[in-house]
């Protein structure tokens, strides 16, 4: 049985600003703005209306997951507040 510690990666606060910024570039791309468009949650793909999806990271930027468009999925709002509850600590800038 695998450690689960492997999971916990030193990520430094200069990091997280990082891949936050490139998140937010990633936003304003064309890219994920039709990803968005196509109204689909990665997560229980429900349709929703454009505005009512978020950028989610699948693995969390504080678990060392990067701001790439293989790391982003659109995610409607209660995937998104479900998934912060696994998070080791809060997140919120
Ligand atoms: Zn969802």
């Amino acid at each position: 049985m695998p450690a689960m510690s492997s999971f916990l990666v030193e990520v430094s606060a200069e990091e997280i600003r990082r891949e936050r910024r490139k998140a937010r570039d990633l936003r304003a791309t064309q890219w994920w703005k039709r990803k968005r468009a196509a109204g689909v949650c990665h997560h229980c793909g429900g349709k929703f209306a454009v505005e009512e999806l978020t950028m989610d990271h699948l693995v969390p930027i504080v678990r060392g997951g990067k701001s790439t468009k293989g790391n982003v999925a659109p995610s409607c709002k209660a995937c998104n507040t479900a998934r912060k509850h696994d998070l080791p600590f809060p997140t919120s800038a």
